[in-house]
C-alpha cells in the first residue's frame, strides 16, 4: 500500500510543472500535474485525495483565484499554496480572499516551495489531529455561534456555516483579544502577515462578512462591533457591550 502523500501542480508552463514534479517525486511525493484550470477541476472532483494543491494564478482559462474561491466554497479545504508572478500585496490579499494558505512570488527558490508545502501538510495534519477524540477542543462561542477551530467547523444556531481558513483565523485572533480595539493595521499584520499595507478595506470586506454570517442583524451588529476611527471590537455576549 502507497503511502505517498499526493500533490496536484496546476500550472500551465510544462517545463515549470515538469521540474516542479521531478523534485517532489524526489521528495517522496506522488505528484499530478494540470495544465489548465478546467483539467485541475476535473482531477478534484474525482476521488482522488491530494495532500496539498501548488496552484499557478495565470492559467489560460479558470484562473487560480477562482480555482480556488470554488474548491472553498464546494468545502474543499485542502492546503493550497499559490504561485504567482506579480509581488503585488493585491494580489497576495486576492489570493487570501480566494481561500489560499500561502503564496510564492515566482521566481522562487525551489527549497522555499518545498518547505511551504511541508509545513502546510503539517499544519493540515495538526489542525485533523486536533479535532481527535483525545484532544482539547478550541471553541469559540458568542450569540447563537459555536466554532470549533480545532475541527475548523462552524454553525449558527445549529446550522453549519462554511468559512475560509482566513475567516478562522480572523475570528481566532479577535476572539483572543475580545473587548479589546484592534485596529485595522494591527489585523492586516497579524492575521494577514501584511506590513504597511495601505489598503484596509480588505479588513472591512471581512468583517462584513462575518457580520453577514453571526450578527442576528448584519446592519447592527453587537459582536463585530466598530469602534470609530480605531478599528473594531469583538464582544462575545452582547451584554457587556
Ligand atoms: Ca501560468
Amino acid at each position: 500500500v502507497s503511502r505517498k502523500l499526493r500533490l496536484l501542480i496546476v500550472e500551465d508552463e510544462s517545463h515549470l510543472a515538469a521540474g516542479l514534479k521531478l523534485n517532489f517525486s524526489l521528495e517522496d511525493y506522488e505528484v499530478d500535474i494540470a495544465e489548465t484550470g478546467r483539467e485541475a477541476a476535473r482531477l478534484l472532483a474525482s476521488p482522488t485525495r491530494y495532500a496539498a494543491i501548488i496552484l499557478d494564478v495565470m492559467l489560460p482559462d479558470l484562473d487560480g483565484f477562482a480555482l480556488c474561491r470554488r474548491l472553498r466554497s464546494a468545502g474543499n479545504y485542502t492546503p493550497v499554496i499559490m504561485l504567482t508572478a506579480r509581488d503585488s500585496s493585491e494580489d497576495r490579499v486576492e489570493g487570501l480572499e480566494a481561500g489560499a494558505d500561502d503564496y510564492l512570488v515566482k521566481p522562487f527558490h525551489l527549497d522555499e516551495l518545498l518547505a511551504r508545502v511541508r509545513s502546510q501538510i503539517r499544519r493540515a495534519d495538526w489542525d485533523q489531529r486536533r479535532g481527535g477524540p483525545s484532544s482539547d477542543h478550541e471553541v469559540i462561542r458568542f450569540g447563537r455561534a459555536v466554532i470549533d477551530m480545532s475541527t475548523l467547523e462552524a454553525q449558527v444556531a445549529g446550522q453549519a456555516v462554511h468559512l475560509t481558513r482566513l475567516e478562522f483565523d480572523l475570528i481566532r485572533y479577535l476572539a483572543m483579544n475580545a473587548g479589546r480595539v484592534v485596529s485595522r493595521k494591527e489585523l492586516l499584520e497579524k492575521v494577514w502577515k501584511l506590513r504597511n499595507y495601505p489598503n484596509t478595506r480588505t479588513v472591512d470586506n471581512f468583517i462584513a462578512r462575518l457580520r453577514r454570517h453571526f450578527e442576528p442583524e448584519a446592519a447592527k451588529p453587537i459582536h463585530f462591533v466598530s469602534v470609530r476611527g480605531a478599528g473594531y471590537k469583538f464582544v462575545p455576549d452582547a451584554n457587556d457591550a
